[in-house]
């Protein structure tokens, strides 16, 4: 028998770390398992949209934000072989916040991290791999995990949340169905260099056959170039040499550092897009990748997680306090953040089949969806694309008070 919590969180990506603030912060016991030991990972995503930066003011920690190392961008750029058009323009946004903003992930999981530290109600256990539930009496009471040592241990808790991203394990294990949608293409990251008159900005490279996203990390720059799925083993037997032929066409200011650029260098990431039918069990709530795997198209995955744990703690936090988390509750979780994780991965699942599949498969000029270039000249529309870009469908506020006992370690 192990130890006990109101909330165990398995995965502490920007769901569960997220959902482990909000919970510790109004007063409940949460344990919170990471299987790594540290949040030093690429490729995990940059991007924090308006939604995200209102619900970090909400939580007072704007100030804090602001004292990281980041990059505020309004426009979000396309170059293609003809010219280069703003798509998005935030800029257009009537919001306190009118950009996304750049950011490593690491940085904003620490921040968020060492906040809900700073309750005493609230622990992280790092390098904790929860590999099974713990079943009782018909509902699920609790995880198991795997310490550094490779020892098992086990935390019963009045309701056990998944949040350990698209390739967990544990809503199979609780018998959940998850529907899975094709994605066209897998992307291969790297980073090389950045020197003084590179461009600025945060771009999107469309080449005939070719996609290559370009982020820029101030001192370096993080390149995402999308393969057709599956395919990248091809890429590598052509070899090294017309890698980097094909980069520098399609970004002729890198030059010689290409000549850094190396396969070990290089990982690929596996893109998919799934969704689980049902969201929960009793005793169980499943949120972020693990519910639904976004597509890295318009890079909304990070805010949609953090939605989720919003609106998980809005509705959660009341029962969890009073210690009894009725189905109902869990049900309304999934029926509230449901309807804008579909109408998301519709709109993902369009863009790669009308665009990323096509231009990968070089049947298609280089050139950007015609619908994407009216809407572009159509003010209204315009407003329209910064806002689902911005706030998503359904935006979450924070909800629930910080507890007024809760103390500070610091
Ligand atoms: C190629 C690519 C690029 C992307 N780019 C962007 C982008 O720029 N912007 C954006 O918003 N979204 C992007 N996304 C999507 C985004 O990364 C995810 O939607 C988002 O990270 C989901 O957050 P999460 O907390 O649900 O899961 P994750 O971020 O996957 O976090 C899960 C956490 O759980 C931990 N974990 C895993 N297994 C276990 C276990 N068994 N026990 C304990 N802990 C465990 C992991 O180490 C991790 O810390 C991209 C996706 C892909 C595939």
């Amino acid at each position: 028998m192990g130890e006990s919590t109101t909330c165990c969180i398995a995965g502490s990506g920007p769901a569960g770390a997220v959902l482990g603030l909000l919970l510790a912060r109004s007063g409940i016991d949460v344990i919170v398992l990471e299987k790594h030991g540290d949040f030093l990972r690429d490729f995990r995503g940059d991007t924090i949209h308006p939604s995200t930066r209102e619900v970090i003011d909400e939580l007072g920690l704007g100030p804090r934000f602001e004292e990281l190392p980041q990059r505020k961008v309004e426009r979000l750029n396309v170059v293609t072989d003809t010219g280069e058009i703003a798509f998005v323009d935030l800029g257009l946004l009537k919001s306190r916040h009118p950009y996304i903003t750049f950011i490593p992930q690491w940085d904003f999981l620490t921040m968020v991290t060492e906040e809900a530290a700073k309750y005493p109600n609230f622990r992280l256990l790092m390098q904790a791999e929860a590999f099974d539930l713990v079943r009782e009496q018909g509902r699920i009471a609790g995880v198991r995990y795997r310490d550094e040592k490779g020892e098992e241990h086990e935390i019963q808790a009045a309701l056990t949340v998944v949040a350990d991203g698209r390739n967990s394990t544990l809503p199979r294990a609780a018998g959940l169905v998850r529907h899975d949608y094709d994605a066209p293409m897998d992307v291969a990251w790297f980073r090389l260099d950045r020197v003084q008159g590179d461009r600025p900005d945060t771009f999107l490279r469309v080449g005939a056959g070719h996609l290559l996203v370009g982020i820029n990390r101030m001192s370096y720059w993080q390149f995402g170039y999308l393969v057709p799925k599956g395919r990248f083993g091809e890429v590598r037997e052509e070899g090294i040499e017309e890698f980097r032929r094909q980069v520098a066409d399609l970004v002729p200011f890198l030059g010689d550092r290409l000549e850094e650029l190396d396969f070990d260098a290089v990982s690929v990431l596996e893109v998919r897009v799934d969704r689980l039918r049902r969201w929960y069990r009793p005793g169980l709530l499943v949120i972020g990748d693990a519910a639904h795997a976004m597509s890295p198209v318009a890079g909304v995955g990070i805010n949609l997680a953090v939605q989720d744990a919003v609106a998980a703690a809005n509705r959660l936090a009341g029962p969890l306090r009073r210690g009894v988390v009725r189905t109902e509750d869990l049900a309304a979780v999934q029926r509230r953040r449901q309807p804008p994780t579909i109408a998301v991965q519709r709109f993902q699942i369009a863009l790669q089949n009308a665009f990323i599949g096509p231009t990968l498969q070089g049947d298609r000029p280089s050139r950007p969806p015609r619908a994407l270039e009216l809407a572009r000249r159509v003010r209204p529309l315009r407003r329209l694309m910064a806002r689902l870009l911005g706030y998503g469908p359904l935006p979450e506020h924070v909800r629930i008070p910080a507890a007024p006992a809760a103390g500070s370690r610091e």
